[in-house]
């Protein structure tokens, strides 16, 4: 089955989109989680000079792992919000398109990522990535507190509580002589060196009115009186018994536990100091007090499947293309080694089969022959450059934002680019299946699969997905896929894999819930007794991602078209043109190939004339990038050439007469020298 290839038309299709701009990827977090909010505005001047450290989750909100982890993330930063004054616990979404420049400069390719900056931070490079448990939350805050020791050694900032081990010169009655009369609460933290409980317990009481903590080592004197049996030792004093701890941890307790215990004091203190009416129960209006009840726990309800979001829409594609490309991609300040092999191998396979239109794929043609030539490495800001310069050259075939259709959620931060990508992979393994069905020498998995591989790998920001997929290709064998169609259905039962372990999980979108692919309502064939059918399957594969839909996109009043034929020119227009026909214009490589040629002769026809001509179409692609390059290459052996002989004739001018006379009187004087000699 060969897609029906673009007529004879080689064109410059300025499609446009309607996108639905200003749609943020909204935070996963709200106010009440006890996170600070970082974004591109607010960053270097929050974290930067702060006399405060911040520990900031880098996330991306459409990230299933980051979803996920968001629950641990707002229990911890719940548990730390006593720290505030001294860390703060802090988020910033990088899926805002408009945070990039920030995830980028701190060197962000994978989420979710922890970094601690230290108070009075400077730049980026201050930051301290955090390779620790991120599940394990006690020991988590324990390696914040070893962060703020050291910074408190370094720093002595003067805002801080004291985060250092009581003197063992120090008895209690002068602990408790040198504390307000409001400190009710003496605690006392015994374990040994490096004191991190103990630490964590200052940091998180130590501002609190009611509380005084202090960290000592077991050979203290206060601590040989009444430690218990296991260290760290948590001791509670009261002021209305002084001498003598209420409360002597008697079992291992944590530091969230030793926190909860200390809590419990403070509590029954606070209640003593403000003793007031307990606070009126909410009322609803209109109903009688027996009426209000509790609300009942949400019951998960059958969601009816909702067909729009089984349609291949050119949209999603686009949009897919276009964050993978300005997004994900360039999140890697360098690309280099094997990230950079996995990009060619990529981009290459964008290059043979991306569904889409004509420009689209001229700039995954031009793409990939830039991509190709860089050996070493490619640095963010120049692949940023170079998808910029193709996408003013071939007049923006991909959306300035993404937007999508099918793969819209819910939610701003559900389904989006990875609903994108998984659609474009299939597609383009149908592309792959269709164009190479007859090709005999054709390796599915080295020409298909494994450039898909590497570039999950990679290049997923969600890593845990990443990781996931890796894991994935290693357990169902590669070596299984022979035939042109293996790849299509080795992904489709990858992908069914995904949906089975997703579904239920926090990262599903309510309203479009993980089901098995395809539905018996797609394709009634497909399925047999419970069990899919993968003859059939194929066909439906073929049918469904061959059938790209142009939702949102429409025709701008003027299509700008070049028509070919052997090899020539016939004709140049502006059309009006159904985008249908844009879609799936598998030809472009020999168009692409055609135009450059036919560009490479004028210019070598007539390099003054026509290089010049040809870029101002607007529509100069790699022939007059190559011109250019000549053209720039001549300029400077010029000016060189011109600077060299105009340093020759002034030195000949300055020199002349002696020049002469040296020609004519050899010996007697020397040439360029500045002394005379008698
Ligand atoms: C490679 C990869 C790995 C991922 N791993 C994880 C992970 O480990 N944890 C996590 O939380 N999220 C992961 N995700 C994201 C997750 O798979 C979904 O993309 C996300 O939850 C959005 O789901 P969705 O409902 O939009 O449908 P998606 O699963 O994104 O599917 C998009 C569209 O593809 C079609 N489709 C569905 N199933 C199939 C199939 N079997 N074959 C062909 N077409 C199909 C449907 O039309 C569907 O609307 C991963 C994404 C990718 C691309």
């Amino acid at each position: 089955m060969r897609l029906p290839p673009l007529l004879a038309v080689s064109s410059v299709l300025l499609l446009s989109i309607v996108t639905v701009y200003g749609e943020e990827s909204k935070s996963l977090y709200a106010p009440g989680d006890n996170v600070l909010e970082l974004d591109i505005d607010n960053f270097d001047s929050m974290v930067y000079g702060s006399p405060r450290g911040y520990f900031i989750e880098f996330y991306s909100s459409w990230c299933g792992h980051c979803i996920h982890y968001k629950p641990q993330w707002v229990t911890f930063a719940t548990k730390l919000k006593d720290w505030s004054s001294v860390v703060q616990v802090s988020v910033i979404n990088c899926a805002d398109e408009k945070n990039s420049p920030v995830c980028r400069a701190h060197a962000i390719d994978a989420f979710p990522t922890l970094k601690y900056f230290p108070p009075h931070s400077k730049s980026k490079d201050d930051g301290q990535k955090y390779t620790g448990d991120k599940y394990e939350l006690p020991s988590m805050a324990l390696d914040v507190a070893k962060f703020v020791r050291a910074d408190y050694v370094a720093q002595r900032p003067p805002t801080w509580p004291k985060v250092e081990a009581l003197p063992s010169t120090i008895i209690l009655e002068q602990l408790w002589s040198a504390m307000s009369p409001s400190q009710q609460i003496l605690v006392a933290v015994i374990e040994e060196d490096p004191f991190l409980t103990g630490f964590a317990t200052v940091i998180g009481f130590g501002k609190n009115p009611f509380v005084e903590a202090v960290v000592m080592p077991s050979s203290h004197p206060i601590a040989q009186q009444f430690s218990g049996s296991v260290l760290p030792t948590l001791l509670i004093f009261k002021r209305d018994n002084p001498n003598a701890p209420d409360f002597v941890s008697k079992s291992e307790m944590s530091v969230f536990q030793m926190a909860d215990k200390i809590d419990e004091y403070i509590t029954a203190v606070a209640d003593t100091v403000h003793q007031g009416p307990p606070p009126p129960a909410a009322v609803i209006p209109g109903a009688a007090a027996e009426d209000v009840v509790a609300a009942p726990a949400p019951t998960k309800t059958l969601v009816p499947l909702n067909f729009e979001q089984f349609k291949v829409q050119q949209l999603d594609l686009s949009s897919a293309l276009h964050y993978m490309l300005t997004q994900e991609i360039p999140r890697k300040p360098v690309i280099d080694n094997e990230n950079l092999a996995a990009l060619k191998g990529w981009i290459h396979l964008l290059r043979r089969y991306v569904p889409g239109t004509a420009p689209i794929r001229r700039l995954f043609y031009r793409l990939d022959e830039w991509t190709q030539l860089q050996s070493y490495s490619i640095t963010a800001e120049s692949w940023i450059a170079k998808v910029a310069e193709l996408q003013t050259d071939l007049g923006h075939p991909l959306p300035a934002n993404a937007s999508w259709v099918a793969c819209k959620g819910s939610k701003p931060y559900l389904r989006g680019y990875t609903c994108g990508l998984w659609t474009l992979m299939h597609a383009v393994t149908v592309q792959a299946y269709a164009d190479e069905k007859d090709n005999h020498g054709f390796k599915p998995v080295v020409e298909v699969l494994e450039p898909i591989h590497q570039f999950i790998y990679h290049y997923l920001s969600c890593e845990i997905c990443a990781k996931n997929f890796h894991h994935m290709t290693e357990a169902n064998e590669l070596s299984l896929v022979t035939r042109p169609e293996d790849v299509i259905l080795w992904l489709w039962r990858a992908h069914n894999n995904v949906n089975r372990r997703l579904a239920g999980d926090a990262s599903e979108d309510p309203s479009y819930p993980k089901r098995q692919f395809p539905d018996a309502a797609l394709c009634h064939d497909c399925i047999v007794n419970g069990v899919y059918q993968e003859g059939k399957v194929l066909e439906f594969m073929l049918r469904y991602y061959t059938d790209v839909r142009t939702d949102g996109l429409v025709p701008t009043p003027g299509y700008k078209v070049t028509e070919f034929e052997d090899g020539k020119v016939q004709k140049v227009a502006v059309k009006h043109l159904n985008p249908k026909f844009a879609i799936h214009a598998n030809n472009v490589d020999k168009l692409e190939e055609t135009e450059a040629r036919l560009r490479q002769q004028q210019v070598d026809a007539n390099p003054k004339h026509h290089w010049r001509s040809l870029d101002s179409d607007g529509y100069a692609g790699a022939a007059s990038a190559q011109s250019a390059d000549r053209s720039t290459f001549y300029l400077i052996w010029f000016v060189i050439v011109g600077i060299a002989l105009a340093f020759a004739y002034l030195k000949y001018r300055q020199n002349r007469s002696k020049f002469w006379k040296t020609f004519y009187y050899y010996n007697d004087y020397k040439l360029y020298c500045c002394c005379w000699y008698p």
